[in-house]
């Protein structure tokens, strides 16, 4: 019984996943379409050419990196080769690996500072040395 209705929420869940691929698949190609009429078939990183069905190794990158940002006036794509656009997004892979990193760190040093006993002492050293203040 509840076999059963795993088994049918893990396939309504894969066709949920199956027709957003489906969805995805087909804008790409449309803002790729009109990206490739857009601009000229030239690589904006290497200058590359491509003519005839060479255009394939040529392809739409957005300046946010955010793939569903796509203004019809084409202002945040970019024609670039596979090989640019490579390394384009191997240098973000670099950055992500370095934000991950501080991203682990942070909430080790997060649970050693204990604010409130921190406080607690401050307060006590506060009213000592105010205390020593007068007494001077
Ligand atoms: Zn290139
Ligand atoms: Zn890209």
């Amino acid at each position: 019984m509840t076999l059963d209705n795993n088994k049918k929420k893990q396939a309504s869940r894969d066709q949920i996943v199956a027709e957003a691929r489906r969805d995805q698949a087909a804008k790409q190609k449309t803002y790729r379409e009109k990206a490739l009429k857009m601009f000229p078939w030239v690589c904006g990183r290497c200058g590359r050419e491509f003519t005839g069905r060479r255009v394939r190794e040529l392809t739409v990158h957005h300046k946010d990196h955010n793939h569903d940002n796509n203004p019809p006036d084409g202002s945040n794509w970019e024609l670039l080769c596979i090989y640019c656009h490579d390394n384009e997004h191997a240098r973000d892979q670099v950055a992500e690996w370095y934000q991950q990193d501080d991203a682990k760190e942070s909430p080790r040093s997060q649970s050693d500072n204990k604010p409130f006993a921190a406080l607690a002492d401050l307060l006590e050293k506060t009213s000592d040395s105010s205390a020593e203040d007068k007494g001077d």
